[in-house]
């Protein structure tokens, strides 16, 4: 690997035309972590000439033998798992445990996608006419444009390069530039597992002018897009005229509903888990707590005792638990909104200002912190924070709680903890997000099964399970009349 981080376009690791680069930074010290090509847009389109090139020998390629190259991919980065999980939290914050699960997450999806190579499996059914047979198969779409966030650095580009290269598509990547190289050594693993040049192609740079020259390119015929609702409404109405398909995972305002037969422990434990896990710098982050008024007092004075243990430092150090947020201008938003919580007349009952204590100087650390006496009109229970804040709303019963969960812009996860078996299946029923946990907190998703959020979450798609293979083939209809006589469907009826 050379000082600076190149762009892979056509099997080459190459800079940028015009010899740019970007520092990626630790938010935890400040230091770089590696030096980045900054693209432009003819570096796009290089790169998406390429894949279109690779698409034809790769699709042909028989679907087994492509997925021999994910098996080894996964292999591989069973091997590297330790050097990747301390590159990423050195590059993005989240504390090493999560570091490690971000690039299990990787490992297991490059298995799953793997054994799709041998299944992918369409239909046959009977035709209404006789010596005719009716099938289905997925075919490949072409070129993907894959737009990945930093918060996942790893997983989140294997959720969409693997399914789309094992289905036969040929891939053009553009990662966050926060999480740059960590991002590439997807690409890295993917090299050395054998693929062939130009069917996995990167482009680092800003997504306002990378990122957008991607979208755009006429290769594209499908640009899959994990990122913030705002960026991806823009591409919604920008690639419109040219009606490509998009599939978009965006942002989330995630609820734990705690009733008042809940097992409070239990729920104090989802609950700090969810809402200042990785800084609270998830999709699917619980930024809001449901609580019965029963148990409110209870809930409060256990979650803020826990919540007060917490130690927030380097996520290399092994005694950390809550790490960074991604960078200065994330600090500043997050301090922002505590401050509006305040003024909308919210209390904070722990942390609401950023950590300065010894060893935080350098870098971008938030305390967790808890608002109580939060209602559904505020802003801190409506928008999406992206840090270590959450709003406790109380309620007065199952119904409302139902309520408040759904009555915000987005869809993604929520969670509810009660031992009431009718009211636990009631509220699997009425929660409209497309994550639903009972007893666990709002995060934890597994990669076998469908993943994404309604409303302003997700545009109707899933990624991960076999949904994700919707999102990376079409479907084609083939009827093959083997009568020898011209019959016509709907029309000869015996
Ligand atoms: P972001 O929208 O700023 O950026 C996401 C990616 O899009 C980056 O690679 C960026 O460079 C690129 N981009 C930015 N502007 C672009 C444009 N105009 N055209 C094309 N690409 C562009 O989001 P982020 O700050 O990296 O990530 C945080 C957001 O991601 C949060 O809103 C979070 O909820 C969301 N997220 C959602 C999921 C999910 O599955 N629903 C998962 C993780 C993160």
């Amino acid at each position: 690997m050379s000082a600076v981080h190149l762009n892979y376009i056509d099997g080459q690791w190459c800079p940028a035309e015009n010899g740019e680069t970007f520092d990626s930074i630790d938010p935890a010290t400040g230091d770089i972590v590696g030096t980045v090509a900054r693209s432009t847009p003819s570096d796009v389109a290089a790169a998406c000439r390429a894949a279109a090139r690779a698409f034809d020998r790769w699709r042909l390629m028989p679907a087994p033998r492509r997925a021999e190259i994910l098996f080894r991919a996964g292999e591989i980065l069973i091997r590297r798992k330790e050097e990747l999980a301390r590159l990423m939290t050195r590059e993005m914050g989240k504390v090493l445990q999560e570091a490690r699960g971000d690039v299990q997450e990787a490992i297991d999806m490059a298995f799953y996608m793997a054994g799709e190579g041998r299944r992918s499996f369409g239909q046959t059914t009977p035709s209404e006419l006789p010596d005719k047979f009716a099938m289905s198969v997925r075919a490949p779409l072409g070129v993907v444009a894959a737009i990945t966030p930093w918060n996942f650095p790893l997983a989140i580009p294997a959720w969409k390069i693997f399914p789309a290269l094992v289905l036969g598509n040929t891939v053009v990547y553009k990662p966050s530039s926060e999480t740059a190289v960590t991002s590439s050594m997807i690409v890295h693993t993917l090299e050395e597992a054998g693929l062939p040049p130009g069917v996995l192609n990167l482009v680092h740079g800003p997504g306002a002018s990378v990122g957008t020259a991607l979208a755009r390119q006429d290769e594209v015929v499908l640009v899959s897009f994990t990122g913030s609702t705002e960026v991806g409404r823009q591409l919604t109405i920008d690639l419109a005229p040219q009606m490509k398909r998009l599939s978009l995972e965006m942002g989330g305002k995630n609820a734990i509903i705690v009733l008042d037969d809940a097992d409070l422990d239990l729920a104090v434990d989802g609950i700090v888990w969810s809402a200042f896990g990785t800084s609270g710098q998830r999709c699917t982050a619980a930024s809001r707590v449901i609580v019965h008024r029963r148990v409110h007092d209870e809930l409060i004075r256990k979650l803020v005792d826990r919540t007060r243990q917490l130690r927030l430092g380097n996520g290399l150090d092994p005694d950390v638990d809550v790490g960074p947020v991604i960078n200065r201008a994330q600090l500043e938003k997050i301090d922002r909104y505590v401050r509006i919580g305040v003024q909308e007349g919210a209390q904070i009952l722990t942390g609401g200002r950023v950590a300065t204590g010894r060893g935080l100087e350098r870098g971008f650390f938030y305390e967790p912190t808890i608002f109580d006496g939060a209602t559904p009109a505020m802003r801190i229970a409506r928008e999406e924070i992206f840090g270590p804040v959450t709003a406790v709303i109380t309620v007065d019963s199952l119904e409302e709680a139902i309520a408040v969960n759904n009555g915000v812009e987005y869809g993604l996860s929520s969670a509810i903890y009660t031992r009431d078996v009718n009211r636990a299946f009631t509220a699997m029923r009425e929660l409209t997000t497309g994550l639903v946990y009972v007893n666990a907190g709002t995060i934890g998703a597994e990669i076998h099964l469908p993943f994404g959020g309604t409303r302003a979450t997700g545009n109707g798609h899933r990624e991960a399970g076999t949904a994700a293979l919707d999102v990376f083939s079409e479907w084609k209809t083939i009827f093959v009349d083997y009568s020898g006589r011209l019959q016509r469907a709907q029309i000869e009826l015996g």
